[in-house]
């Protein structure tokens, strides 16, 4: 007989039971109906993957984000139950139309894959002898309308439906590229961050040409929270198909996504997707889990002290700054991104390079061979620190690893 502080002792290295109990659902109901957890183990260290401190951004090579406990608790108290897929899709998507005050919305595996069904759904809307063929219809490419300044990576993710990129230059470039074959315009809402450009049509003129050809627009604003209010602000515009990434800053899977808009297209971008067998969205399927997780997340990001949590965030770069500055020579820079993306605190560590005998490409490699490791990015005159993905017991860390490694080379 196991005494029973050894039974507590037991239970509390069991990190699944831990969570369960940390998150308040019933230890009893979940142990019914799952067979015995397994004791921890550390598959980092089984694997002989070092994890690393993520102090460069919710980018997919880095894993995103961190999923909150509310999340982890809705992923794992629902995966001992089946589901028809197609009721969860239908009855998660209502709800989080209704928690974005939107006409539908469904959960996809990322923005990415939000991008291909979406556009998907503008060239087959319910036709299944089309959903069957794309992305290889008969007869000339469907047609995709696209600013030449938004021309970017993810538009592979769009032209993987089946379509070609129309390029224009201005609104009245744009109103001369529409003809029967054009499906959807499609705007990329990070533009003006990641090319430092403006716009060469803006929001409202955009929907406003879309709707005058009577075309179905798409914004991609993947990483366009915060502000949360952005959540709910294109579709208002009058874009009729909307997405966010899921694990980014909302920090749910990060798998997942968010497609959001109209009803017909939303219903019709189902039909290109799974559970359905053969649809080209068949291969970015989401589980269960990650969908009742993706709305938990959601849930948990629209109910937030937002304003509490961007002053946690100033404050995590006043701090880091406060310990790199007792280097002589060395200052921090809060930064603010100045577009529509990934809009949130950071910082900016620079120092007299005469003085402090290190480049910040340098330290950015120091800081990655050392332990803990820790990912930072740098241009030629800065060490760039994200603190939004930063736990809070990482900053102190991060703080002094950086302050080390410009000391050592004073
Ligand atoms: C991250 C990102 C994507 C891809 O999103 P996933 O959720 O990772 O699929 C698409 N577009 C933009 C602008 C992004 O920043």
């Amino acid at each position: 007989m196991l005494s029973r502080r050894k039974l507590v002792k037991r239970l509390a290295s069991l990190p699944l039971i831990g969570g369960f109990v940390g998150s308040g659902i019933p230890i009893q109901s979940v142990a019914a109906a799952t067979p015995a957890a397994k004791p921890a183990q550390n598959l980092f260290k089984e694997l002989g993957i070092r994890p690393l401190i993520n102090a460069r951004g919710t980018m997919t090579f880095l894993s995103g984000s961190l999923m909150e406990p509310e999340v982890m608790a809705a992923i794992n108290a629902t995966a001992h139950d089946f589901a028809n897929m197609h009721e969860l899709t239908d009855k998660v998507g209502e709800r989080i139309a209704e928690m974005l005050q939107c006409e539908a919305a469904m959960v996809t595996s990322g923005a990415a894959c939000a991008l291909t069904i979406g556009t998907a759904a503008a060239i087959t809307g319910m036709d299944m002898d089309k959903i069957k063929q794309i992305p290889n219809l008969p007869g000339p490419k469907p047609e995709v309308i696209i600013q030449k300044k938004h021309r970017y990576v993810f538009d592979q993710a769009v032209r993987t439906a089946g379509v070609k990129l129309i390029e224009v230059e201005n609104a009245k470039e744009m109103e001369a590229a529409f003809n029967e074959r054009t499906v959807m315009t499609l705007f990329f809402n990070g533009a003006v961050d990641w090319y430092g450009i403006e716009d060469s049509i803006n929001h409202e003129d955009f929907v406003a040409i879309s709707k005058r050809h009577n075309i179905p627009s798409f914004i991609d604003a993947a990483a366009d929270v915060p502000p949360v209010e952005n959540l709910f602000k294109y579709q208002k515009m009058g874009f009729d198909l909307v997405t966010f990434s899921g694990g980014k800053m909302i920090r749910g899977p990060q798998s997942a996504g968010l497609l959001f808009g109209r009803k017909d297209l939303i219903e019709a971008a189902k039909l290109n997707f799974s559970p359905h067998e053969s649809p080209i969205g068949r291969s970015m399927k989401v589980n269960k889990e990650e969908i009742f997780g993706m709305y938990a997340a959601l849930k948990l990001y629209l109910e937030k002290d937002h304003k509490k949590e961007w002053q946690e965030w100033e404050g995590r770069v006043a701090d880091i700054t406060k310990t790199v500055e007792t280097v002589p020579g060395v200052k921090g820079e809060m930064h603010m991104p100045k577009g529509r993306a990934n809009v949130f605190p950071g910082l900016l560590v620079k120092w007299d390079q005469n003085k402090v005998k290190i480049k910040p490409k340098d330290v950015v490699e120091a800081l990655r061979a050392g332990e803990p490791r820790i990912e930072t990015s740098a241009g030629d005159d800065a060490l760039r620190i994200t603190v939004v993905t930063l736990l809070p017991d990482q900053v102190p860390i991060v703080a002094r690893r950086i302050k080390e490694v410009l000391q050592a080379a004073v």
